[in-house]
């Protein structure tokens, strides 16, 4: 197999740094006996069963999966403004102990990040801290669309947009002039919008009506999934209108499953996300679990469940994200009309779902179950989010991110296993199937469950590549328009 590590530029005779063999790789398309080699942070090849290359260190993967480093592109770790919920040291260990090796952060901190060059101050305060590389998504401030045409993928892989906001989502784009605006701009320059789709009018329609919810068994109803049907429709009309790519995140009810679905089957470049928080609890849970669980879009029913879990296991879904978007556990204690919608996922993600699958389809065969994880959780992203150049995929010449996976370890989860910085976990008392062994990034060790240590903070701000190409008008033109009106 051809091999060149095109960013090692160094003697590639000798023995090389690492490798790994008698594994299962795991690729979208099957999975393979056999391991890989590292040179200088890169995969250097490929190895098949029979090939022992000489190195200076040799890990034994036998009885285990080797998973792509996974990728996780919906985390909120907080930074700036409200590390006392989370911050980078203890989000990237919470994602090394979860397999994810790279995670994409959301732009809603105090201040948001809504200009590029506020990317460059994140990164600097990140810097050293984070032991998993990562990129940024872009806030979108109302009152400044013309900041969306200045960007580059440098600073931010996508535009956020909140339809519908919260406690630590203040930042509502709530005039459909104003979303027509982002909506022509993002498919003019050529980024990708990334929507909380639910419809913040609906919202307070209903909280006139009947005021906000009392009892958290009121939420769901409160926050119920017409609201994220009406915006779903709204972004379809819009994508169909300016041809923007539109990728809408933690989708929980069937409705928006079946709509993004016929969609993206019309032709439109729409795609979607679901959740490992809505995969795993449904609104039977919420009287169990109370505040824990409260998440915004809410937790839905059993029937909405079982179609996100068709459209995990068959195709409809484009990624899997936690949505990692921790709470203190004071915070969560608040009345019921006040605790904040959000829980730790970062490090649940592959355990939950992986679980799930085994759960609730349990005939179907662990290596389908793990080719699908590996798009939907790895190459997926990566495609989606201009990362495809170093990561997502176990190939040679890219980034040496992998994950050694037991298939069948059980386990249970406890809060003192829990990395984040709150402490607590919505699957505390879970009994979970597979257990990620050994996490590396960039061909370190940044996890060893057998010896409980993590590796070095030395995580990078990555470079990413244009995912989507500019149509017309120019971007020159669309900023003379901005700054007209
Ligand atoms: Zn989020």
């Amino acid at each position: 197999m051809p091999h060149q590590p095109d960013h090692t530029g160094s003697d590639v005779t000798g023995p090389v740094d690492l490798v790994v063999m008698n594994g299962r790789l795991v690729t979208p398309e099957g999975v393979y006996p056999g391991g890989l080699s590292v040179r200088e942070g890169a995969v250097a090849d490929i190895l098949r069963p029979d090939e022992h290359p000489p190195a200076h260190r040799v890990i034994d993967a036998a009885g285990r999966y080797i998973l792509p480093g996974l990728i996780d592109s919906h985390v909120h770790f907080r930074t700036p403004g409200l590390t006392h919920k989370e911050d980078w040291a203890h989000g990237s260990r919470a994602a090394a102990v979860g397999g994810i090796t790279t995670v994409i952060d959301m732009p809603n901190t105090m201040p948001p990040l809504f200009d590029p060059a506020d990317a460059h101050a994140k990164a600097a305060e990140i810097a050293g801290t984070s032991l998993v590389d990562f990129c940024f998504h872009l806030g979108v401030d109302e009152a400044r669309p013309e900041l969306l045409t200045d960007v580059t993928p440098r600073e931010a892989v996508s535009a956020k947009v909140f339809m519908a906001g919260h406690h630590t989502a203040p930042h509502v784009i709530r005039s459909p002039d104003a979303l027509t605006r982002v909506f022509a701009t993002a498919a003019a320059v050529g980024i990708r919008l990334v929507l909380h789709a639910e419809d913040d009018a609906v919202f307070a329609l209903l909280d006139g009506w009947s005021g906000p919810a009392r009892e958290y068994r009121d939420y769901e109803s409160r926050r119920p999934r017409t609201g994220g049907i009406v915006a779903v429709a709204k972004v379809i009309e819009l994508v169909r209108r300016h041809g923007t790519a539109a990728h809408v995140l933690h989708v929980s009810s069937a409705e928006e499953v079946d709509l993004l679905s016929a969609a993206a089957h019309a032709g439109l470049p729409v795609t979607f996300e679901v959740t490992p928080h809505h995969l795993s609890f449904t609104a039977a849970d919420t009287a169990r679990l109370g505040a824990r669980i409260r998440l915004s879009p809410a937790i839905r029913q059993e029937a909405d469940q079982r179609r996100l879990w068709a459209a995990v296991r068959n195709g409809g879904v484009t990624t899997i994200g936690s949505d990692h978007a921790p709470h203190t556990r004071t915070e969560k204690s608040r009345p019921v009309s006040e605790a904040p919608p959000g829980l730790p996922g970062v490090q649940e993600l592959l355990p939950a779902v992986f679980t799930g699958l085994r759960r609730h389809f349990p005939h179907d065969p662990v290596d389908r179950q793990l080719s699908r994880l590996a798009d939907l959780v790895a190459a997926a992203p990566a495609a989606l989010f201009g990362i495809a150049g170093r990561k997502g995929r176990l190939a040679p010449g890219l980034d040496a991110d992998f994950v050694l996976l037991d298939p069948s370890a059980t386990w249970m989860m406890r809060a003192e296993d829990v990395a984040a910085k709150c402490g607590w976990s919505a699957y505390e008392g879970w009994t979970m199937t597979g257990r990620v062994e050994l996490t590396v990034r960039r061909g370190e060790v940044i996890w060893d469950h057998e010896h409980r240590t993590f590796g070095t903070p030395s995580g990078q701000w990555l470079h990413a590549s244009p995912s989507l190409h500019p149509s017309s008008p120019t971007t020159a033109a669309v900023r003379g328009e901005l700054s007209a009106d």
